[in-house]
Parts: structure tokens; sequence; C-alpha cells
């Protein structure tokens, strides 16, 4: 878990009557409404900080092209787009340069293989 979440969780924790996780407040009705909202705007900027892996161009799709690994196992940026909007903002294919977050919503790419 990054720092941007655990002071999120955090903030949740102490922002809540019953000191208990979110959820169980939504569902007792507890929950600090407002306090809710903003911590929502907060979760939604910390998940864009968070790097996730790209996701697969379904145009791309056929026998051979299923993921965004090739056959060797290494990704290939030309398949890549946004895992949060699913736009294809994320590289510059021709240049081989990846960008670490996406030029249309500013999530983090992790390009790292696996
Ligand atoms: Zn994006």
């Amino acid at each position: 878990m990054n720092k941007y979440q655990e002071a999120l969780d955090r903030l949740v924790k102490h922002s809540c009557p019953q000191r208990t996780s979110c959820n169980e407040c939504d569902m007792k009705g507890y929950c600090n409404r407002i306090a809710k909202d903003w911590i929502d705007v907060l979760q939604e900027l910390v998940d864009k900080a968070t790097p996730k892996k790209p996701a697969f161009n379904e145009d791309w799709r056929d026998e051979e092209t299923t993921s965004i690994y090739d056959e060797d196992g290494f990704i290939n940026p030309v398949v890549c787009v946004c895992p949060n909007c699913g736009k294809n903002a994320i590289c510059v294919s021709e240049y081989g340069n990846y960008y670490k977050c996406c030029h249309e919503c500013g999530q983090a790419i992790d390009w790292s293989e696996e």
C-alpha cells in the first residue's frame, strides 16, 4: 500500500463517528456524508497516482494478439491503452517512449514486465 492510500485510509477512520470502515458506516447510515463525498474525490486521486498496468486495446484483438504481452512476454506498447480512460495517450510507439502518466486523465502507468 502506498503512502497516499494509507493517509486516506486513516482519514476515513478518523472522519467516521464509529471508527470503523466506511462500508460498514454506509450500510448502517452512520457516515458523515460531506466527509464521504470528499473522501471519494481523494480516493479517485489516490487511484490515479497508483500505477496500473496498461489495458489491452480490443481494436487489435485477433488470433495472435489477445493481450498486452507479445509472444516473448514483453509488453507491446502498440496495443496498450490507458486502464482508466481507455485512450491511446500513454506512449508514443513509433519512438518507443512510454509515458509514466496518461496524457488524457493523469492515470499513472506501470510498464514493468511481469
Ligand atoms: Zn487515461
